[in-house]
């Protein structure tokens, strides 16, 4: 099985913690922390909060260096979340 990448926050999740859609069935483009009950479970945030968002996480925790930072930064404009703002 291919890894699951989250097309929000761009970081790979494990089965289990998949989003779930409205009817509570799970949805495996987006992981629990960005997609929840069929919602965004942050519906402002904006290309350039994420990216501060994951520098933060890398600044603050051990499970993510800056440089994976910003590897994953560099996909968020190819992701189904924020290609429409990418285009705009
Ligand atoms: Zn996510």
């Amino acid at each position: 099985m291919k890894p699951l990448i989250c097309q929000s926050c761009g970081l790979p999740f494990s089965e289990k913690m998949r989003g779930t859609n409205r009817d509570q069935s799970k949805n495996s483009d987006y992981c629990l922390g960005c997609f929840k009950n069929g919602e965004y479970t942050d519906h402002h945030i904006t290309i350039q909060d994420m990216k501060k968002r994951l520098l933060d996480m890398a600044r603050h925790h051990d499970e993510m260096s800056i440089e994976e930072a910003h590897q994953v930064i560099q996909i968020l404009p190819d992701l189904k979340r924020w290609k429409m703002t990418h285009i705009l």
